[in-house]
């Protein structure tokens, strides 16, 4: 048994843990983070890092508001990291251009109601400095460009977030997996995990695509899953695109060094994290279709992660139904990066009962009967 008395056991050690427990130490809390592998490497490591949902109008409320919310903390958040570690985590308002075909209707509606700053015939905003790169069947009266929508580098984000949490004070334990909880009474006493037994007066859950498997039967109707996504990596030797290009389900983040990721695709396929040949050529045509350049560059990096899946992308945020000393922040789906800072300020929120900015009912529903 751990003997080290502490206020948190936060288990794993992607974005939402790191974030948690850093927010945490912040308040004083003393903090130990269990983690399977190491820290950082699974779906956090593996993502894009946009800022926004893909077509925000495709997503319920509860989504948007959190994402806005969120996405809204990452300039004044990256800054406060690379003061404190050194580490910056390129947060850039590149903007991102949505080619269509798109749900016009619906993205009309959104901007209104959102009242979103949206460019027509915004091309030059992503080609700018290499308009003959511009495909000739682009339909360009009917894109949209939506300047706000930023982007960070996501493994130097949970470089800083690690290294700020080591700085705090927290303790890290890598390559321990939690097997089982165990309760008493109400509460969570005592964590099974490869490394011993762990005791601490609270604990959260934040092990991403994993964490239905960490509650066991304490899950009940919790419906978080794997689901995964590949990725392919390029380099150029200056940006090829200023903004952010997506079209359907195919995106292209170009960062400021010159590599550009495409993704993603979503497959349902359980715990399985390896890339496929089906995944590459799919992903890298329709990323030549737009952007015909690439069809000359060597693919650098291909790989795959899994998200934590969610149904309507709707997190689970708060305390356990029926163990009083447990919490999580999972299921975060393809926007736990834009979440991350959001996500933690509604769970502390909770944790020291405090206000909360909007109703957050819906990230409490997850349940289900229990
Ligand atoms: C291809 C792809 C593209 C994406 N693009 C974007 C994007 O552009 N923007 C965006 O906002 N989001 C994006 N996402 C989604 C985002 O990456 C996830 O929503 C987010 O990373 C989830 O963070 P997490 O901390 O919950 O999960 P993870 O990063 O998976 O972390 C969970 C951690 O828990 C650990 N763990 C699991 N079980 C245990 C256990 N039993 N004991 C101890 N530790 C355990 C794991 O090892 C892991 O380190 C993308 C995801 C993918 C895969």
């Amino acid at each position: 048994m751990s003997e080290v008395t502490q206020d948190f056991i936060v288990i794993g050690a992607g974005i939402i843990g790191l974030a948690t427990a850093v927010r945490l130490l912040t308040e004083g809390a003393t903090v130990t983070i269990l983690e399977k592998n190491k820290v950082g490497q699974e779906s956090s490591w593996a993502g894009g890092g946009i800022l926004s949902p893909l077509c925000p109008w495709d997503y319920p409320d509860a989504v948007t508001r959190l994402t806005d919310y969120s996405a809204a903390m990452f300039p004044a958040w990256v800054a406060e990291l690379c003061e404190a570690t050194g580490i910056d985590a390129e947060y850039e308002a590149s903007g991102m251009l949505v080619l269509p075909p798109y749900h016009a209707e619906a993205a009309h509606k959104w901007r209104i109601s959102h009242a979103a700053e949206v460019e027509q015939n915004a091309f030059s905003e992503c080609f700018s400095r290499n308009k003959q790169n511009i495909p000739l069947h682009f339909n360009v009266e009917n894109a949209l460009f939506l300047p706000h929508i930023a982007q960070v580098r996501n493994p130097r984000l949970l470089y800083a977030l690690h290294k700020l949490a080591v700085q705090l004070g927290g303790r890290i334990i890598e390559h321990c997996e939690v097997y089982e909880i165990i309760t008493q009474h109400n509460r969570l006493d005592v964590l099974a995990t490869s490394c011993g037994k762990y005791r601490a007066d609270h604990f959260v859950i934040t092990a991403g695509a994993w964490s239905k498997q960490v509650l066991g039967k304490h899950a009940f109707s919790l419906d978080i899953k794997p689901m995964r996504g590949q990725m392919l990596l390029y380099k150029f030797a200056e940006p090829p695109l200023r903004s952010i290009l997506l079209q359907r389900d195919v995106y292209l983040i170009p960062r400021r060094d010159g590599y550009l990721l495409a993704g993603s695709t979503m497959e349902d396929v359980g715990f399985n994290k390896q890339v496929t040949l089906a995944a590459r050529e799919y992903l890298s045509e329709r990323a030549q279709g737009l952007l015909p350049q690439l069809k000359n560059m060597p693919l650098i990096n291909h790989w795959a992660g899994l998200r934590p899946a969610s149904p309507q992308n709707i997190p689970t945020i708060g305390r356990h139904p029926l163990l009083n000393n447990l919490f999580i922040n999972s299921g975060h789906f393809r926007y736990g990066v834009t979440m991350a800072p959001g996500s933690v300020r509604i769970l502390l929120n909770e944790i020291m009962g405090r206000p909360q900015p909007f109703d957050i009912g819906p990230y409490q529903q997850g349940w289900g009967d229990y």
